[in-house]
């Protein structure tokens, strides 16, 4: 592509007409774009209009003097290439030039060669001047992008919390691109919607009840697809136009996928763009950054996915989905120390089904293991969220329960132990459904005991509805 270079806007200002068509004729010929004032007022009125790149001023003019006249078009062009003449050259004049940071100082009679050279260097350092200041600008820019993104590649590889994650990244973004709404959305576990996990700008209702389905509206478009858009004007687009939505600013978006090879885990939207000064409209730069961050925050966002998943099933039973024995015990010895600290109420229940190696034995081990997640269900259906649902061993589960009084303990074990003994069980023989019962002990933590204290009373109230029928709850009165 040939890219055709602006001509040069020079503006002379001299008294003596022979000089000015002179200098006026000869610098036309050389390409430039002439304008010529005889006085000094005129050449303001002149600059005032015109953006010139350089001004020959005469000093001695008839109305005012040139380096006045220079200072003041100095006013309306900071970056003017200015050349003083004089045919009277004086120190003072020299001096004056200087302070209004004329770029040259010629005396009459000149040599029309020296001229044309110093209008040429001085564009050239005018020119050089202009990119060098664009350059910085971009400079300084990119920098802070890479300090982003260096701070954003840190936090990410330091963040295993998917919330806290998603939050750091939208931060991160908000800061670096200017924009007003950024909002992280996330493939949900069924595979056909995506919902927000971290969005600033948006009402909280918003975030907590958005679902885009997989395909539709922009997000779940690049969701579907992988592809990013960016749409610059809402109500002109081919592919997305619509009236612009009343809580955005400006119609122009950006959607970028988040994705590790070929896998999608979610979008990260931006809208209201507001950088001071310039137009509130995404460029194609804002979006090849943002694939960059995009790229990185997927890595994270998947690695904090797995770690969940690891974690998760560090802690829980694989049959039952309750928590495991290990995570009963720290969970346990944490509350104990709570409530050793500062007293509150402390609960603990302890379960085991009645005769259920009888179950086993006549029906097999996998009816056993059915039998042991529906009861597992009905446990976690039955406590609240702040209870802590185990499965202690075999076929015990143990339930701890916060904040909770013994006699709203007891409650909860009675209300599982007559929901399991309504539930009817198959048992894979036939149509013959069995019924199946649970025993409980409940114990209370009181000022003193330990942990294993606890357990043990648990344990004992258990033992006791064992040897006294079976299919009830036993404590201490
Ligand atoms: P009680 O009423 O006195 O509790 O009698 P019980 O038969 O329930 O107790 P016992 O301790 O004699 O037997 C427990 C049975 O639980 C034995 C074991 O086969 C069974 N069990 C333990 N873990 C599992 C499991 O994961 N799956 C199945 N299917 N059975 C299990
Ligand atoms: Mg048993
Ligand atoms: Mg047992």
């Amino acid at each position: 592509m040939k890219i055709s270079k602006k001509r040069a806007k020079i503006l002379l200002v001299d008294d003596e007409p022979v000089i000015r068509e002179t200098l006026c004729s000869i610098l036309k010929e050389d390409g430039y774009d002439m304008f010529t004032a005889d006085c000094g007022s005129a050449a303001i009125a002149y600059a005032q209009e015109n953006d010139f790149d350089v001004a020959i001023i005469d000093l001695k003019l008839p109305d005012i003097d040139g380096t006045t006249v220079l200072h003041r078009i100095r006013e309306l062009n900071e970056s003017i290439c200015a050349i003083l003449i004089t045919a009277y050259p004086t120190t003072d004049s020299a001096i004056r030039a200087i302070q209004e940071e004329a770029y040259e100082y010629i005396t009459k009679p000149f040599d029309i060669g020296h001229v044309k050279l110093v209008i040429k260097r001085g564009l050239e350092e005018k020119h050089l001047a202009h990119e060098n200041k664009r350059l910085l600008k971009n400079l300084k820019s990119e920098k802070r992008k890479l300090e982003t993104m260096l701070q954003i590649g840190r936090g990410m590889s330091s963040i295993l919390n998917l919330e806290e994650l998603s939050n750091f990244i939208v931060q991160k973004i908000i800061d670096v691109l200017r924009v007003k709404i950024c909002s992280l959305m996330l493939i949900d576990d069924d595979e056909e919607t995506l919902s927000i996990k971290a969005a600033v700008g948006l009402d909280d209702t918003v975030i907590r009840t958005t679902k885009i389905k997989l395909g539709q509206a922009i997000s779940g478009f690049v969701a579907q697809t992988g592809e990013a858009v960016l749409v610059s004007d809402i109500e002109n687009d081919d592919m997305f136009g619509r009236t612009n939505l009343p809580q955005y600013e400006t119609k122009s978006l950006l959607c970028i996928p988040l994705k590790v090879k070929e896998r999608i885990l979610g979008v990260i939207n931006l809208t209201d763009k507001a950088i001071v000064g310039q137009e509130n409209i995404f460029i194609e730069e804002d979006l090849r950054f943002l694939t960059v961050i995009c790229n990185y925050a997927a890595i994270a966002i998947e690695n904090a996915q797995l770690y969940g998943e690891v974690k998760n099933l560090a802690i829980t039973d694989g049959l039952t989905s309750l928590f495991n024995h290990r995570y009963f015990q720290t969970h346990l010895q944490t509350e104990v120390t709570r409530v050793q600290r500062y007293p509150h109420p402390l609960s603990l229940i302890m379960l085991d089904i009645d005769a259920f190696k009888l179950f086993n034995d006549t029906y097999g081990h996998p009816m056993g293991d059915l039998v042991l997640s529906q009861i597992a269900g009905e446990i976690k259906k039955t406590v609240r969220r702040v209870d802590i649902p185990c499965r202690y061993g075999g076929e015990e589960f143990s339930i701890i329960l916060p904040e909770t009084k013994l006699d709203e303990a007891v409650y909860v074990a009675e209300k599982i132990r007559s929901c399991v003994e309504a539930l009817r069980f198959v048992t894979g023989t036939g149509p013959k459904k069995k019924k199946m019962t649970v025993s409980g002990g409940v114990a209370h933590f009181q000022k003193g005991m330990s942990k294993e204290d606890l357990v043990r009373n648990a344990d004992v109230f258990l033992y006791k509805a064992k040897t006294s029928g079976k299919n009830q709850i036993c404590v201490h009165d």
